[in-house]
């Protein structure tokens, strides 16, 4: 008989975890203080890249696997996943293509250095538009018979009622409460939105300064910003500094602001935490966060490492 479990989080981490178990027929419930559009993980801009999380010897099979899936599901329209050209570009110096990139069958640009770059390398990467994949995973999850609870702020994980269990922790930044972990720290990021533009790639740069584009269906995501900061509101004068670095670097007139969004992206100074556990009255607890700017790129697979403890 399929088992009860329920997941506390309703990110991209949450929901996907909530998809590969339901789809496994086990009985899923979320629940969660925000539901996807008002998490963290629709702020972020969200292609497929591996970004400020660690350890790179864990995180990398766990990125390859959900470029994959990201992949195919890139084949339905209704996922808001496609592919994109990603241009990453170096400020100085000849860039170093890594290993998994080369894997990936990334080229080194040479003609197609905007004037204030000095070298770069691309590849053909998933993005997800988070205003309508969150959406595509939370129909699909309750298509396999999920359910999701949203409005539960929960002060500890022994809250969730005892007919669960096992518990699968996806609560983001949230977790550094919920598992008492001093590890987690919040890098605050910050994003314009601007309108749809004629970009056919996405431009990626760490910088500093850190810089991005990325041209979804319906805009343009402008960034952006990376700093240890519990601050979620959107600050103007970041905004203006995000427009004036990419409207430079792209060569363009300063396009109007749409909007602005802000995420706190769960880095976890000691490494992705996907692991078991234990809750103070026995139940099975399974941990899944600390992401940090890379939570939509190991989504698929850390919630396919999650199924198979909950299997075991
Ligand atoms: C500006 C920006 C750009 C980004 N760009 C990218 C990118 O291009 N590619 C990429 O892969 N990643 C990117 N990221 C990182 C990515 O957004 C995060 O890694 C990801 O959103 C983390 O997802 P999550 O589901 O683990 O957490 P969240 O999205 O934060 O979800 C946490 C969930 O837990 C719930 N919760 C928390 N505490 C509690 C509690 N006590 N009780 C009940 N529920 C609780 C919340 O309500 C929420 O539902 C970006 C982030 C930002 C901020």
């Amino acid at each position: 008989m399929a088992r009860a479990i329920a997941i506390v989080g309703a990110g991209v981490s949450g929901l996907t975890c909530g998809v590969a178990l339901a789809e496994r027929g086990e009985r899923v419930s979320i629940f969660a203080s925000d539901v996807g559009q008002q998490t963290t993980s629709a702020a972020a801009a969200a292609i497929w890249y591996p970004y400020d999380a660690e350890p790179s010897d864990r995180i990398i099979p766990w990125a390859l696997e959900t470029f994959r899936t990201l992949n195919d599901l890139a084949d339905d329209p209704a996922s808001g996943v496609s592919i994109l050209e990603l241009r990453h570009f170096s400020l100085t110096g000849e860039i170093e293509i890594p290993e998994w990139a080369l894997a990936l069958k990334a080229r080194r640009l040479n003609s197609e250095i905007p004037a204030a770059f000095s070298s770069g390398f691309a590849l053909g990467a998933p993005l997800t538009d988070t205003t309508i994949y969150l959406d595509y995973l939370a129909r699909r999850f309750r298509g396999a018979g999920g359910r999701i609870h949203p409005g539960q702020r929960l002060a500890k994980l022994e809250e969730v009622d005892p007919t669960f269990e096992i518990i699968i922790n996806c609560a983001g930044i949230g977790a550094r409460e919920l598992a008492h972990d001093s590890d987690l720290e919040p890098h605050r990021g910050q994003v314009a939105l601007v309108p749809k533009m004629d970009l056919p790639y996405a431009v990626v740069c760490d910088g500093p300064p850190l810089m991005y584009a990325i041209p979804r269906s319906g805009d343009c995501v402008f960034g952006g910003t990376n700093e240890v900061s519990e601050d979620a509101t959107a600050d103007p004068a970041a905004t203006a500094r995000i427009v004036d670095e990419c409207s430079r670097v792209l060569d363009i007139d300063k396009p109007d602001v749409l909007a602005e969004r802000v995420g706190l992206r769960p880095f976890r100074r000691s490494g992705v935490r996907v692991e078991r556990a234990q809750l103070s009255d026995g139940r099975s607890l399974i941990h899944d966060y600390g992401h940090g700017g890379s939570g939509f790129t190991l989504s698929w697979g850390c919630a396919r490492t999650v199924a198979e403890m909950t299997a075991a």
